[in-house]
Order: C-alpha cells, then structure tokens, then sequence
C-alpha cells in the first residue's frame, strides 16, 4: 500500500518515524478519519475545517494549504484504488530534541494511509452494547488530538466486558462516547450534548442534526443525565466510521427492548441514502 509522507507518497514499509517525534513522544499532534464511498470522501469539507481548526486551537502551522493536503488525500485515494473505506490523516509537531515546549523551526510531520472497508449493509449489526465509564480526560475534548489515552482506557474497559462503546460521564453528565458522540431519543426529541470543551464536536453529529432538519425531527443541544441515558426511548452513537449505531444495552439497562428505535431507523435509512446519492455524483 502507499502512505502519504510529508509531501510524497511512498511504500507503506519505507515509512519511518523518528523516535524523538513530538507526536510519538507526547501526543502532539492533530488527526482526522474519513470514510471515502466510491472513491469519494464523505463530508471532506466540514472534516478539513476541523483541522484547521485543532491546528489553530494547538499553535500548530500547517505547512500547506488546507487545499494542497485535501488535493494529496486524493491522490493517496487514487494510488490505492481505494473504493470504500476510511482515510487517516495526521500531522504531527515533528521531531525535535524532546522538551516539552514547543521546537522552533521544526518541520510538522504528515502522515496519511487508507483502509478498505467495505460498507455492507446486509450483515450490518442493528445495535451494540455499551457500558458507562468515567471520564477522566483533560478539559479540551474538543480538539481532535493524538492524544488518546483516556478514550483508549475506556475503550479498553467496553471491550473486556463484551461491549462495543464506552459512554462516558463527568459526575452525572454524559459526555460522549470514547470514539463517538451519544444521542438520547426523549418524546420524538433528540438530545445530545452541547458542542463545548467536554467533547469533540462530530462531523457525524453535526450531519445527523442536518437529517433531523430534513426529516422534521426535533433536536436539541443540551447537557443530560445519564439517568435520563438509561431512561432513554433509544440511543445511538454517532462516529464516522460507524455512522448512526443504535445503542440496545447500556451495563445491564436494556434500551426499547433491546430493539432498534424508530427514530434511530428513520435517521439510518436517510443516512443510507445520502451515502448512495454521493456514490451517483
Ligand atoms: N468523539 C470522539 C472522542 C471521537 O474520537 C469521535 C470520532 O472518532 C467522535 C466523537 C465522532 O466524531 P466524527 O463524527 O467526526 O467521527
């Protein structure tokens, strides 16, 4: 396969990082995921916006044009044949004598790698499993960083009990999930929390509430509870690379019966359709 290096594209097995990468040493660094269907990437533009955005937010210069890195993504697409999967795409603060202070003059490193995945929806699961978690990460959960640690950690803990998402919580408040952001469905309502430092505002998220408007489903941003998680008509994650995932059990809390709600199907059959519609351009 080949990665997209700095300004090249290269052999996946001629890639080599430095040991004293700032992104390697400290997490300094910013990424983003996106799915491609067809051969094009979904939902690419509010996805760049964001990383210019975690750049700015992280005094990181981007060494080229938000333009020039979106026309290298293509063309990494396009070595690879790929059709459907996910990009990734990350910069780091590069490689410099290790201080935690930020290097001057240090070149950003650019790394860029596509997986095929493809999307199937025939045997695409109908709901996970979650289980709620603490959230023990820093306060700018907005920012789409490297740094991982608290996500990997919950992950970590959904994944040895069976379960599919960690939902995290700050005292009563829940947050997000540890890759996803976490929808309640109240009374026709959908409510998830408000886009501020406690989580990463999704690209998913943001697109959900576009098929909220389109299918006159009322929505609201706002902070709730997780008793009211657990009280919920329906759940669903949101992610890229899961999309809208009705979540069916939360610990031991069965979801609508352990079935899929009928917001949840309405916003996945708009989603599906969307994605069929870019797939025609
Ligand atoms: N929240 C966290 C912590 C994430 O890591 C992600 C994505 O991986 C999301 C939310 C969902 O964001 P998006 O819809 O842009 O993939």
């Amino acid at each position: 396969a080949m990665i997209l290096y700095q300004d090249q594209f290269i052999d996946r097995e001629q890639a080599k990082v430095d040991i004293e990468d700032r992104g390697y040493q400290f997490g300094d660094g910013i990424y983003e995921a996106m799915m491609v269907y067809s051969g094009r990437i979904f939902l690419l533009e509010p996805h760049m916006k964001r990383l210019e955005r975690s750049a700015r937010e992280l005094s990181l210069s981007l060494p080229y044009s938000v333009g020039h890195l979106t026309e290298n993504i293509k063309k990494l697409i396009e070595l690879n044949n790929l059709e459907d999967g996910v990009v990734y795409f990350q910069i780091t603060r590069g490689a410099a004598p290790r201080q935690h202070f930020f290097p001057d003059n240090t070149p950003t490193v650019i790394t860029g790698s596509v997986s095929v995945r493809t999307r199937d929806l025939t045997s695409r699961p109908k709901g996970i499993k979650a289980c709620l978690a603490d959230d023990i990460r820093w306060l700018r959960c907005d920012i789409k960083t490297l740094n991982l640690l608290g996500n990997v950690l919950a992950k970590q803990k959904a994944h040895v009990s069976g379960a599919g998402e960690a939902i995290l919580h700050r005292e009563s408040t829940v947050t997000e999930g540890s890759s996803s952001n976490v929808f309640i469905v109240k009374n026709g309502q959908l409510v998830t929390h408000p886009a501020d430092h406690f989580i990463l505002n999704g690209i998913t998220r943001l697109f959900v509430f576009d098929l909220a408007k389109q299918l006159d489903i009322p929505y609201v941003e706002r902070k709730f509870t997780v008793d009211e998680l657990l009280d919920a008509d329906e759940v669903f994650i949101t992610s890229t690379s899961n999309e809208v995932n009705p979540v069916l059990q939360i610990d031991d809390q069965i979801i609508n019966n352990g079935k899929q709600g009928p917001i949840s199907e309405r916003l996945i059959a708009a989603f599906d359709a969307e994605v069929e519609r870019i797939r025609s351009f």
